[in-house]
């Protein structure tokens, strides 16, 4: 199969984006064009217009989006993302990405994704029940716990799931715990989920650091983003010994060369309604200036097409761990590699939120609730092992980690579906 010229020179149209590196993946592994045809395709689509009240009594009418993107490997599985530039293509990427995922870590489900176009810090608590609430009965015959597993993802949290959970559960007329994971632990939620995500950044970072023979005490790194995923991986990378002399959130990035002591910074944060606005520990540069610091690693955790053509080549990094979902374009992949930096792609450094989502959709399942040490200690094994099989198949191929996470995943859906048959 050939790879269109044009795919590779860069666009920001997320699927694309995607499709780039899927299609150069594809051709090492020489996929055959029907699986090509039935891989890249997603399963189901669903757009729906969802009229809420809003508190001043008039009626906003809101646009959501669920994509699975496939699933043969089990169930549809991914996160709901509220944020203004939500669409279908960017909904259709992400739950691509769910897919190959979930195949790198050996979770058994497909991939999905779902959005609604909203600005959430501009809505009212009660205003975001009901939204989730009429998204959620939009759903109703989507979502389900052997059919579609929604989770959080930006802009959303543990609150939007269990309003989701119970919205479905009245739908379904009994409590259904399984249909949503990243709940709250009362409803059913795991131990160790909501640092799932950092914790897999700061194995994975471990991995590669290991193979890079740079040892954690004499790393330093910047971390870009600080909600979720990008405090508790600057929290747990610091915890390792690595000094994190960089962290930025929308109100800028903050830079000290000694060091930030990222817990005071997130309780910082936390006080100031969620914004390191203000810092004072820290000289304020521009986020550009944070992906460009001459630091060992770099985590990319807020956005998606950060990395560029523009400003790859001014990156210094060793290594880069991508947290967020897409912080690289595909444009700027070729000169990463040409500057011999490691990347430790998002459908490998992310995962861990996936694979804990798993850990609590067995547990629900189960009806039987793990200590966090157990849940750690099997998603930290997930993490290493699916480094490993990554990193070997990069040296097999002779490409890049992003590309080897690609042919690793796209390798084992592929089988399952010759496996599964066809019509
Ligand atoms: N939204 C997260 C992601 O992009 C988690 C998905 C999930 O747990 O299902 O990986």
């Amino acid at each position: 199969m050939e790879v269109k010229e044009s795919k590779l020179l860069g666009h920001s149209n997320p699927f694309e984006s995607m499709m780039s590196r899927f299609d150069v993946a594809a051709k090492i592994l020489g996929l055959d064009e029907d699986t090509y045809n039935m891989l890249k395709s997603p399963v189901k689509q669903v757009l729906v217009n969802l009229p809420v009240t809003m508190d001043n009594g008039r009626i906003s009418v809101f646009e959501g989006f669920r994509v699975i993107h496939n699933n043969y490997m089990g169930p549809g599985k991914g996160g709901i993302r509220f944020a203004m530039d939500v669409d279908l293509d960017e909904v259709k990427a992400l739950a691509a990405w769910m897919t190959w995922k979930c195949a790198v870590v050996n979770v058994p489900f497909g991939g999905a994704k779902g959005g609604v176009k909203c600005d959430p810090r501009k809505m009212s608590k009660g205003e975001l029940e009901r939204l989730t609430r009429a998204y959620t009965q939009a759903m109703a015959d989507v979502f389900g716990p052997e059919k579609d597993i929604p989770a959080p993802d930006m802009g959303t949290g543990q609150q939007e799931m269990a309003w989701l959970m119970d919205e479905f559960s009245r739908i379904k007329g009994f409590t259904n715990a399984g249909v949503v994971t990243g709940k709250p632990l009362v409803l059913g939620g795991s131990k160790g989920r909501v640092e799932a995500t950092g914790r897999g950044v700061m194995v994975t970072c471990r991995a590669a650091l290991n193979k890079l023979k740079i040892n954690p005490a004499n790393a330093t790194a910047a971390v870009q983003g600080f909600g979720n995923v990008g405090s508790i991986s600057a929290k747990l990378l610091e915890s390792q010994g690595i000094k994190i002399v960089a962290i930025s959130d929308i109100s800028g990035a903050y830079y000290n060369a000694n060091g930030i002591n990222v817990s005071e910074a997130i309780a910082y944060s936390q006080a100031n309604k969620n914004s390191l606005e203000g810092y004072k520990n820290a000289e304020k540069i521009t986020n550009d200036q944070l992906l460009t610091l001459d630091v060992d690693v770099l985590v990319p955790a807020a956005l998606q097409d950060v990395i560029t053509k523009e400003n790859a080549p001014n990156i210094k990094a060793k290594l880069i761990v991508e947290g967020a979902n897409g912080p690289t374009s595909a444009n700027a992949d070729a000169i990463l590699k040409e500057k011999g930096i490691m990347i430790v792609p998002d459908i490998l450094a992310n995962a861990g939120g996936v694979t804990v989502s798993y850990f609590e959709w067995v547990q629900n399942h189960q009806g039987y609730y793990w200590t966090e040490e157990r849940v750690n200690r099997r998603a930290d094994r997930t993490m290493k092992e699916a480094f490993e099989q990554v990193y070997q198949a990069s040296i097999k191929f002779n490409v890049d980690m992003r590309i080897a996470a690609y042919i690793v995943a796209i390798d084992k859906v592929a089988s399952t579906r010759k496996l599964l048959g066809g019509f």
